[in-house]
Formats: structure tokens, C-alpha cells, sequence
């Protein structure tokens, strides 16, 4: 172990990384016996932000195979070191419509699709007539203010239409972070409903991107597959550098 402390990512006091692993796997495991699931339903993102690429490097030896990451920048570099390793990598922040382009060349899945300017710059251009295809998630805003990230509820089935004509996204379905101000389930719920509207219009855009840390077991109940789990696995993030 280095000496260096910022490299030390595991204060263990909790038994380090590969045990809050452990927990949250078998947490996912309870919560899917308790919905009455299979647990191969769901899929775990560890969102890593933050934390430097060597510890994505030690989760993937820990058998994590989707990684989830928020700002271009980092997440770019990180892809780039970790070129070596069959990950998954979702983008979960917030996009401008000049980056998306960039975003395309190394995430397989961007979960944050929030406005039309950004879904319209994954479309073919001149410059590159057939790019790479990406997954995707419409995220969906279920607080009441309108600047939190994601489309309202009303304006879902605009999106999924400009979604589809990309033809450049393969739509998986929705993403919401539940508000601080309401009891998680509920807000899963409205979105398993808006699912269930995207479902009409995609049939194969069955997924649904919900659950963190501290919610992901209510995520579960109401149907989620993807599950977007930071802290509770990485330990406290590192400052911002
Ligand atoms: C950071 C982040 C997460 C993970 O949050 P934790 O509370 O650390 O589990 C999930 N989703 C999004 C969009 C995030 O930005």
C-alpha cells in the first residue's frame, strides 16, 4: 500500500472495498428476493467518479463489469488508461451537446439523454455519416423543479420520438434519480408508469435506471434493472480535483 494518502482509497473501517462490495451485492440479492425478481435482472453500475482509474482497475478484478462515470473529461481519461479491460462504461452526468460526439467514442451507454440538442448530436453528420451506435436511457426529472436534470413526465414520449429517429441510439429505456423530498418508492413508481408509456412506443425499451446508494432496495420493488451505486461501494468520494 502506497503511502501516499489520497492514493489510500480504503480507511477500512468498514472492511475496504471488496467487502462493501460484498454487502451491496447481497443487499441487491435481498432486494430481489423481497420484489420476487431474479437477480440476474438487474445490473449493478458502480459509479466511480471521482475515484482514480486504479481503483475502476480493482473493481474489475472484483468481477464488476459496468462502470458508471459523470463528467467527460474524467471519464475519458479513465476509458483511455483502462483500455485493457472489458468494461462497460455508462455516462450518467449531465451532457452538453458539443461533447456528445466526444462521449460516443468511448461510453457504450449514456443513461443522462435530458434534451433534444443532445439526443440530435449523436445523429449522423457529413463529417461522420455512420457512427457508432450507443445505448441509451431518456432520464426523466421527477421533482418539481424544472432545472433538475431530465425531461418532465409530459415531454417523454417527444423525446423517445427523437431518440428513435437518431437511429444512431439504441433506446433502453428510462433513468430518474428519486428527489431528496419524497419518499423513494413513490417517486419509482411514477417512473415505472412513464416506463411502461416509453414501452408503448419502444417495446424493446424495457429498462429502467434507478437506485443509488441509498435507495436502490426501493428501486428494486418498482422494477429497476440498472442500479447506479457510488458510495456505498467506493467509500466517500475524493474531493473534486
Ligand atoms: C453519483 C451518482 C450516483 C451514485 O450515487 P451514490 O449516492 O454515491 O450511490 C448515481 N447516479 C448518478 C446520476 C450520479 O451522479
Amino acid at each position: 500500500m502506497s503511502d501516499d494518502p489520497r492514493l489510500q482509497t480504503d480507511p477500512s473501517p468498514d472492511g475496504g472495498l471488496e467487502a462493501r462490495l460484498a454487502s451491496v451485492r447481497s443487499g441487491i440479492s435481498d432486494a430481489a428476493r423481497a420484489a420476487g425478481r431474479p437477480a440476474d435482472d438487474l445490473t449493478l453500475v458502480v459509479v466511480t467518479k471521482f475515484h482514480p482509474a486504479s481503483l475502476v482497475r480493482e473493481l474489475a478484478a472484483l468481477g464488476v463489469t459496468d462502470v458508471g462515470e459523470n463528467r467527460h473529461q474524467e471519464a475519458q481519461a479513465k476509458a483511455a488508461e483502462l483500455a485493457d479491460l472489458p468494461l462497460t462504461w455508462h455516462f450518467v452526468g449531465q451532457l452538453q451537446s458539443k461533447k456528445a460526439r466526444q462521449v460516443r467514442r468511448y461510453a457504450h451507454v449514456v443513461q443522462s439523454l435530458d434534451r433534444g440538442s443532445v439526443v440530435d448530436a449523436f445523429a449522423p453528420t457529413e463529417a461522420e455519416p455512420a457512427p457508432r451506435v450507443v445505448d441509451g436511457f431518456v432520464q426523466v426529472n421527477l421533482t418539481d423543479d424544472p432545472g433538475r436534470g431530465g425531461v418532465q413526465p409530459d415531454d417523454v414520449e417527444a423525446m423517445v420520438d427523437r431518440v428513435l429517429a437518431t437511429g444512431t441510439i439504441r433506446l433502453r429505456g428510462v433513468m430518474a434519480v428519486a428527489p431528496l423530498d419524497e419518499e423513494p418508492r413513490a417517486a419509482f413508481a411514477r417512473l415505472r408508469t412513464i416506463s411502461e408509456r416509453v414501452v408503448a412506443l419502444a417495446p424493446d425499451a424495457t429498462d429502467i435506471s434507478a437506485g443509488m446508494s441509498g435507495d436502490y432496495a426501493e428501486a428494486v420493488l418498482e422494477g429497476a434493472t440498472h442500479l447506479r451505486i457510488g458510495t456505498a461501494i467506493t467509500g466517500n468520494r475524493p474531493v473534486a480535483p
